[in-house]
């Protein structure tokens, strides 16, 4: 996060989201990063370049604290679908049913839209970068990347994005909330498509699901890394071994180890306050195994309504909302907004002081006893996640 204080702009690593927009939007360069070993950035400011003009400070995500208040009220009242794409090889490959590269390749193809940023696949570290399609230059389904986990500086290449009619910007919330200025004056219509997600990982994860399954990496060497696809859940790949990713998502690092720090402070899982038209999700309860996959999806405006309906190649089930509330995640989403005040450093109440704490011992203690300890069996790591997570238990 950056902030304006005594004339100098201040970077806190600690509620850094890792979007990247900040040296996009500098107009002097005077923002460089510096990669730390866990694969998250830090930021530089060169104090000899800045001219305090603050349009980093704005553009800021972590910066921009969002009203919480009756979040999940309007969910009951919200259209829900079940969709993949109409081919099975894409919808198996990809991180859930595939609607989310559908909307971007057969939106472009189809002329819908005429400019989309997203990401692109890449053969360094973190794998991935922001680029800016239009339908002179479609993607194919392999060059763009089934979900990643471990964190991805997004927004750094927003300058690619050229004027064009109808732009559609894809990202986690803190991404279009980053996104979100550049974009508006680039285009006469924009259209959101939020990825759903409760926290972004530090490389230190992908090192741990690498132990777990025999191979080392390395920040400076390359390695191949899969999160997702080949079937649904999928699999978990990095170099040549892999796990299912449903025993994958069994290890503690769900219990929010190695995360970047400024998911911290965010609550916002569904880009509600960045006005996403559609978020895209996974069906967790509701779709136990399914070797081809579905995409959730929560439809917030009738203009995401519509790029349902006039995409194609896009098969869609009407779902009511009791039919999807159990794969919603809102319990979770509302424990995150409920300690956000407390990881801000903001004034709360004894419980959500008493429940951060709690969080806190209980990440270092898990982190490190998967640290220290060697290789153990995927059954020792699935007893340690039987330990009941002490931050529900007090919120409740
Ligand atoms: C960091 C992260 C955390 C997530 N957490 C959850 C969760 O807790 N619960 C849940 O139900 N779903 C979560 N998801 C969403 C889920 O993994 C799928 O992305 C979603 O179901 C869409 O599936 P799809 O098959 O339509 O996507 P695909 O058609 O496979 O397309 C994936 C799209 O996501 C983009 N993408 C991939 N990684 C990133 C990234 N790091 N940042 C920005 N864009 C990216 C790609 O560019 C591509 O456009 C998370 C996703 C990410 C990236
Ligand atoms: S205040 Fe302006 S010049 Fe200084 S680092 Fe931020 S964007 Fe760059
Ligand atoms: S959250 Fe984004 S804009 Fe803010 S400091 Fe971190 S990388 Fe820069
Ligand atoms: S939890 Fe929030 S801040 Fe973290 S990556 Fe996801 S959307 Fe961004």
């Amino acid at each position: 996060m950056l902030t304006l204080n005594k004339g100098l702009i201040l970077f806190s690593y600690e509620h850094c989201q890792q979007c990247g927009i900040c040296k996009t939007a500098c107009p002097q360069k005077a923002i460089s990063f510096k990669l730390r070993k866990n694969g998250l950035q830090d930021i530089i400011i060169d104090i000899d370049k800045c001219i305090l003009c603050k349009k980093c400070v704005n553009i800021c995500p972590a910066n921009k604290e969002c009203n919480y208040r009756d979040y999940s009220d309007e969910f009951p009242n919200k259209k829900y679908f079940l969709g993949f794409n109409s081919n099975d090889k894409i919808r198996r490959e990809s991180s859930s049913g595939g609607v989310c590269k559908t909307l971007i390749i057969e939106g472009l193809r189809s002329e819908y839209i005429d400019g989309v940023y997203t990401l692109k696949k890449t053969d360094k570290y973190p794998y991935a970068e922001g680029e800016f399609y239009t339908k002179e230059n479609i993607p194919d389904y392999c060059d763009l990347p089934n979900s990643i986990y471990h964190s991805v500086m997004a927004c750094t290449n927003v300058n690619r994005i050229e004027k064009c009619n109808r732009l559609m910007i894809v990202g986690t919330s803190c991404q279009l909330r980053a996104l979100e200025k550049f974009a508006k004056n680039k285009c006469n219509e924009l259209i959101k498509i939020c990825i759903f997600c409760k926290q972004q990982k530090t490389l230190d994860s992908t090192r741990f699901l690498a132990k777990i399954i025999g191979e080392k990496i390395n920040k400076d060497k390359e390695f191949d890394a899969q999160y997702r696809g080949t079937g649904w859940p999928g699999i978990v790949k990095i170099n040549n071994s892999s796990l299912p990713w449903h025993r994958a998502a069994q290890l503690p690092f769900g219990r929010r180890l190695w995360t970047v720090p400024g998911c911290d402070v965010c609550g916002d899982s569904y880009g509600i306050e960045s006005n996403a038209d559609i978020t895209l999700m996974d069906p967790w309860i509701i779709r136990k195994s399914n070797e081809l996959g579905e995409t959730l999806i929560t439809v917030h405006t009738e203009k995401g309504l519509d790029i349902l309906k006039d995409i194609p190649n896009i098969v869609l089930e009407a779902k009511s909302y009791t039919e999807v509330e159990p794969a919603l995640s809102l319990k979770d989403v509302w424990r995150k907004q409920q300690l956000v005040p407390f990881f801000r450093g903001e004034e709360c109440g004894d419980k959500i002081i008493k429940a951060g704490k709690a969080e806190f011992r209980q990440r270092k203690i898990l982190s490190c006893i998967a640290k220290k300890l060697p290789r153990m069996p995927i059954l020792f790591y699935r007893v340690l996640c039987k330990f009941p997570d002490l931050r529900n238990k007090i919120l409740k």
